[in-house]
């Protein structure tokens, strides 16, 4: 690059968010580099500034076409600036949001058109708007970074693509694979972006460490992407043309029989709670009628402003928001950990162990027989094969990832790891014994965490010699879906240790969410209310698909894509831990009233535990079970209206949430809100927990409901004095 060959005295290194440069050969080579924020963000302060780059480029003569990259690793654009919009979504402002949105229509219309060939060189996430940004370039070119990928995860936030994506993807690729992205929001890694017809090339790049424009020129990717814009300068793009299917499926008649799919498919998935993808669906059908231009202004923006005014998409950003604040609040460790022990593998423990190879960490995974190591070798060797067939990885990255793990029985081969993950079975003595033989193995700085569900970190570490090296790493099953992992502290856990685990549960891409210790933490303390109430339903002769469908038409699990009530999770959570879960919990008072009585006779002798529901049927064998219960311990309730029986699911939650903050389990009520989210699979279009509460009644209102739930069916209603003061 010839620095003298600078584009302007404007675009030479005066921008605040762009670099760029002229090259020899005319090509203008734009760096992205959001001043101020470690990922790039499209708002009026970079659109302006791009806009002025896209203008420059096309009225000189010097300059041949445009190649855009960006200068942040791992990051090509994240899209919108979320934090904006919210603020618009506050303040129910939209006019500056509207401007944004017309603006960048027309500035990316504007690349579409230009005769000079825009090609963006893509390594990182390339999300919403960022993504937009690329479909406006003539070509796209992606590294195989391993954070390379393309999402339009607008849905997700309750809003469509707003920046011409719903016009610009269906063309691209096809309608019915643009609505699959676009109605889903899910991840598309390079090679399926490839293959797909995303991205035009694809090459292996190592990253610069040096984050210049002239550091990154040298990049094979950035070669790759202006070898690229000089070919369309001197053979301008072709339309590339749809597979046969693609294009057999996106002409108009057979258009509206994808689109009607599309609408089942998304009903099926979210029922009518979320409006976003069914705009969506409305913006691609009716756009693909229309000019790119004219349905960006006219039928995309209309139906984003409409989406963007909703509280729907208000909650779902406010919770978005929340997840970067949990993740910002990790303390950065100088000295992070790369080798991990995992003691235990289970269910949890060989799923932890899978996780920590797929993000780079060696792990050593120890459990008492080689047979158990051998199935969960086996376990997660199928899932990570999954991602080979679907193309995320190669079977090179799987053989890697797989010689990242070290099977052992021998507790001595795990001194090598500088944090151990505890997740053997759920027995205190089993646990003390074994962070004993830890203690007596491990480095002096190693550092212990366990994953236990239903001790509390001070029991485990009672006959510590080390306590201060003991944490909370509390993962959700399944591992790899759950984004929540409590990272939970006791008075005696050192700084470094409860640092270590954060930065750990942020590097496996989860939201540490700090809390503490205290019996079932946060999300189990307050889900054990709600499932010991639908538990003490089904005694009361209360039907099973009852119970679970007033859970799910208020939205349960809705987001999970599987609606799910109280008694199908006591099913997926397995019925032994669950009632191991809710007796140790009977510390907590006699509000948490568990149903032993009934639930052992659930546990057969030498037999699977029975389910209630099997093959989405009500289980009958345990119809039987429940009927034999209730005639050996008969009790006559009135019938209850769905009203109260939704009362008595999800009010204890509330009560219970607010005792949490009380005992400062954690410091805010959004983070119950996001934990219960993000943990349990309260509906996000709610808002959270106590959002929901705060907006559906006054506190008052919800402790006088409590207060008649007690005089009905019992004092574990009764409701904490902090409830009717409000101010959570
Ligand atoms: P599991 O029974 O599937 O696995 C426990 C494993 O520990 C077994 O393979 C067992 O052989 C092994 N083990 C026993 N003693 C050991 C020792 N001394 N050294 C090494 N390994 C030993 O149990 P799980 O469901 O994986 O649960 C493990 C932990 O994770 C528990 O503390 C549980 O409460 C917690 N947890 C479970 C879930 C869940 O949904 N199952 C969710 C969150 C947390």
């Amino acid at each position: 690059m010839s620095s003298d060959h600078t584009t302007s005295s404007r675009c030479h290194g005066e921008f605040k968010h762009f670099k760029t440069a002229v090259l020899d050969d005319g090509i203008l080579l734009a760096g992205f580099d959001y001043f101020g924020k470690s990922v790039n963000v499209l708002n009026v302060e970079s659109l302006s500034e791009w806009q002025e780059i896209v203008q420059f480029a096309e009225q000189s003569a010097a300059v041949k076409g445009v190649v855009l990259v960006s200068v942040k690793e791992g990051n090509f654009c994240a899209g919108a600036d979320l934090e904006q919009m919210h603020d618009a979504q506050r303040q129910r402002s939209f006019h500056e949001m509207e401007q944004l949105v017309i603006t960048a229509h027309r500035l990316f219309d504007a690349m579409g058109r230009s005769p000079k060939p825009f090609v963006a060189a893509v390594e990182g996430a390339c999300l919403g708007g960022g993504l937009e940004l690329a479909l406006a370039c003539h070509a796209r070119i992606a590294s195989t970074h391993p954070r390379t990928c393309f999402a339009l995860p607008e849905v997700k936030l309750g809003i469509l693509p707003g920046f011409g994506g719903t016009q610009r993807l269906p063309r691209l690729i096809g309608v019915p694979a643009a609505l699959d992205m676009i109605t889903t929001g899910k991840t598309v890694f390079p090679r399926q972006a490839l293959s797909m017809g995303l991205a035009e090339g694809m090459v292996t790049s190592i990253p610069s460490t040096v984050r210049t424009l002239e550091g990154i020129q040298k990049e094979t990717l950035v070669q790759a992407a202006i070898a690229q814009a000089r070919g369309l300068c001197s053979a301008p793009a072709r339309r590339r043309h749809l597979r046969a299917s693609q294009r057999l499926l996106s002409v108009a008649g057979v258009r509206s029989l994808v689109c009607r799919y599309a609408r089942y498919r998304v009903f099926k998935r979210v029922r009518h709670f979320y409006p976003a993808p069914l705009h969506a669906i409305d913006a691609v059908e009716r756009g693909m009628r229309v000019s790119i231009s004219e349905g960006s202004l006219t039928v995309e923006k209309p139906l984003l402003l409409d989406l963007m005014a909703s509280p729907i998409s208000s909650h779902l950003v406010g919770l978005f928001l929340a997840g970067e604040e949990v993740k910002r609040k990790v303390v950065t460790v100088q000295a992070a950990i790369t080798r991990v022990g995992v003691l235990g593998a289970g269910l949890m423990g060989s799923q932890i162990a899978g996780q920590l190879a797929e993000k780079g960490y060696t792990v050593v995974l120890r459990d008492v027989s080689p047979d158990i190591l051998a199935t969960a070798i086996g376990r997660i060797h199928t899932t990570q094969t999954a991602q080979v067939r679907k193309r995320i990885i190669l079977p090179s990255d799987l053989r890697y990832r797989m010689t990242r793990i070290a099977p052992t029985i021998h507790i001595r081969d795990v001194i090598v790891a500088s944090l151990v993950i505890e997740a053997v079975s759920e027995k205190l003595d089993v646990k003390r014994a074994v962070l004993a033989e830890f203690e007596s193995q491990a480095r002096p700085d190693a550092i212990f965490a366990t994953n236990t569900s239903s001790y509390t970190l001070a029991d485990i570490a009672a006959k510590a010699v080390h306590p201060e090296r003991c944490v909370g790493l509390h993962f959700f099953n399944p591992v790899a879906k759950m984004q929540l992992v409590e990272v939970v502290h006791a008075p005696f856990t050192s700084d470094m240790a409860l640092a270590q685990a954060c930065s750990l549960a942020k590097r496996l891409g989860k939201f540490p969410l700090v809390v503490r210790d205290g019996p079932g933490f946060l999300v189990n303390r307050i889900l054990s209310r709600y499932l010991a109430e639908a538990v003490i339903m089904v005694g009361e002769g209360i039907s099973i698909r009852r119970i679970d469908t007033v859970a799910k038409n208020f939205g349960m699990a809705v987001d999970s894509g599987h609606p799910m009530g109280p008694l199908e999770l006591l099913d997926l959570i397995g019925l032994p831990v669950a009632m191991h879960v809710l007796t140790s919990l009977s510390v907590l008072g006699s509000r948490i009233e568990s149903r032993d009585a009934l639930l052992r006779n659930f546990l057969p002798d030498k037999k699977p535990p029975l389910t209630f529901w099997t093959s989405g049927k009500e289980n009958a064998q345990a119809l039987d079970t429940v009927a034999k219960y209730r005639c050996a311990f008969p009790s006559e309730a009135d019938p209850i209206s769905d009203d109260i029986l939704h009362q008595r699911l999800f009010l204890p939650m509330v009560d219970e949430a607010i005792r949490c903050l009380h005992d400062k389990i954690v410091e805010h009520p959004w983070q119950v809100d996001f934990a219960l989210t993000y943990g349990i699979g309260f509906p996000a279009f709610r808002g959270g927990l106590l959002t929901w509460a705060r907006q559906t009644m006054t506190p008052g209102h919800i402790a006088q409901a409590l207060e008649s739930l007690a005089i009905k069916f019992g004092k574990r209603f009764e409701p904490c004095p902090g409830l009717s003061n409000g101010g959570w």
